[in-house]
């Protein structure tokens, strides 16, 4: 189905689109915004009291507007195009009813911060957004878990998180949309060059600012994909710049089982890393096979027990659920290989397939009618086995309009993870394609900048950036 909107309702369009993309997620922005004599022209129109919105030769809906609020229009807006779907054209409602940001939390934490109740916020989560309770009681869940790591804006002007990209791989998996290299010796060799010098000029920088580091997370691509000698290099470059007494987290993603062993993993823990993440998206290993990884399921139960015995008592691992051809049973056989091991953080990614990855196109027929019941017994699974969801990010293209997920065992959430979805703090990010955030504590807007994606353009451009980061840290900029 194509809709387009009619000239005069183009100025909503960027409202409209996300709504309209939950029941028709092939539409392209340009179909809706072109000039497409389809049958199915919308029209929308504002007034005073009230937001109509139909067909020009056919239904429409009609959703009184509470107030001129900026805020209030749009969700007034999106609420009319989402009835519009599920009460006139008969689409299925999304659980997520007319949520469609990628950080749903962030909306539940304004409302903590007006001192509402829990029974209120879930009246409005579901009255005024239209979640569905399980949904509701979700958001709060991790809302309420979250708070106390969250700055205030005092401790937010002073306190700031790192994240360091190391692109490469060892091979690509098909689902990949990261800019990830494969490793030839040279090309690591003197992307190191250029990433220690920008982590050698944002840490003067954040010294002389007298700014403390609470987390630095490296990640990837596979950051343990260095060998042990560019490995040492690297743990030595963030050990001058970044790390402190004040650092109370430090995650190095280690997450291809083929890339580790005990001696850099005995490295890292000597460095202070002291949390890491192996992942093992399944443990079936066909599924490996056919995702492009390089390894078995028994090399996960190797290299976890390995980084146990050597001593890392904080442990993720990432799951993700609609592999190809993966169903209800290979869920259940993987979580139940995992349980044994005990990590401290799981993160349940649901399938995300974007425009650069090599599956691209073919996701349509995996399985999806066990979708829903994959994503309740994981749920019910980590109940079950003493796991807390502390964080949840949504997006784009996801399977099953779902959400990524990351869970705890016990209260010992990635206190990054919650800072980077959250954006309280400012992050700096350093290496190819990395982002930052920079949050201006006094109304916590945010302005977020990105590293180049290319390689070749991030070495060309280095003392560029580091000059544009050392300015901002500074105020100078
Ligand atoms: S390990 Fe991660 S970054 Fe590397 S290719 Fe696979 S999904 Fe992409």
């Amino acid at each position: 189905m194509i809709i387009s909107l009619t000239q005069d309702s183009r100025k909503y369009a960027r409202i409209v689109f996300d709504v309209i993309r939950i029941f028709l997620p092939q539409l392209h922005w340009q179909q809706l915004v072109g000039e497409n004599n389809t049958d199915n022209n919308l029209f929308i129109r504002v007034d005073n009291s009230e937001v109509v919105i139909g067909f020009c030769t056919g239904p429409s809906i009609v959703e009184d507007l509470e107030s001129s609020d900026e805020n209030e229009v749009k969700r007034t807006i999106k609420l009319a195009v989402y009835r519009l779907f599920t009460e006139v054209l008969m689409y299925k409602a999304s659980p997520w009813g007319i949520l469609t940001g990628i950080r749903p939390t962030k909306i539940v934490h304004r409302f903590w911060e007006q001192d509402l109740t829990k029974e209120k916020i879930t009246e409005i989560l579901q009255g005024r957004y239209l979640l569905a309770s399980e949904k509701a009681k979700k958001l709060i869940q991790i809302t309420q878990l979250q708070r106390k790591y969250l700055l205030n804006s005092e401790e937010a002007k002073k306190l700031v998180s790192i994240y360091i990209s190391i692109p490469f791989c060892p091979t690509r998996c098909s689902y990949c949309s990261f800019p990830a290299f494969s490793t030839g010796p040279n090309e690591v060799e003197n992307y190191l060059q250029y990433l220690l010098k920008e982590i050698k000029g944002v840490g003067e920088a954040i010294k002389r600012s007298d700014i403390k580091i609470q987390t630095i997370y490296v990640g990837g691509g596979t950051p343990t994909t260095l060998n042990l000698k560019q490995l040492k290099i690297l743990l030595n470059g963030i050990k001058e710049s970044f790390f402190s007494q004040d650092t109370i987290e430090y995650t190095f993603e280690a997450g291809r089982p083929d890339t580790i062993d005990e001696e850099k993993l005995t490295l890292l823990l000597n460095y202070n890393v002291n949390r890491i993440s192996i992942n093992p998206q399944t443990m079936w290993a066909k599924t490996l096979q056919k995702i492009g990884r390089n390894h078995s399921p028994q090399d996960i139960l190797e290299k976890f027990n390995m980084a146990r015995n050597i001593g890392f008592k904080n442990i993720n691992m990432d799951l993700i659920i609609g592999l190809p051809d993966e169903g209800l049973q290979n869920i259940k056989y993987t979580l139940g290989k995992i349980g044994y091991l005990k990590p401290e953080n799981l993160t349940l990614h649901a399938l995300a397939i974007k425009r650069t990855a090599k599956l691209k196109g073919q996701t349509e027929p995996y399985l999806d009618n066990q979708l829903d019941k994959m994503f309740a017994f994981t749920e019910d699974w980590c109940k079950d086995n003493g796991y807390l969801p502390y964080y949840l990010y949504r997006q784009k293209q996801i399977l099953g309009n779902q959400e990524n997920i990351g869970y705890s065992l016990g209260e010992q959430p990635c206190i990054y993870n919650i800072q980077m979805i959250e954006e309280r703090q400012t992050i700096w990010g350093l290496g190819v394609g990395a982002g930052s955030k920079i949050v201006d504590t006094r109304d916590w807007t945010l302005i977020n900048t990105y590293n180049p994606k290319d390689l070749i353009i991030y070495c060309q451009r280095i003392d560029e950036i580091i000059k544009t980061k050392v300015d901002k840290i500074l105020g100078l900029g």
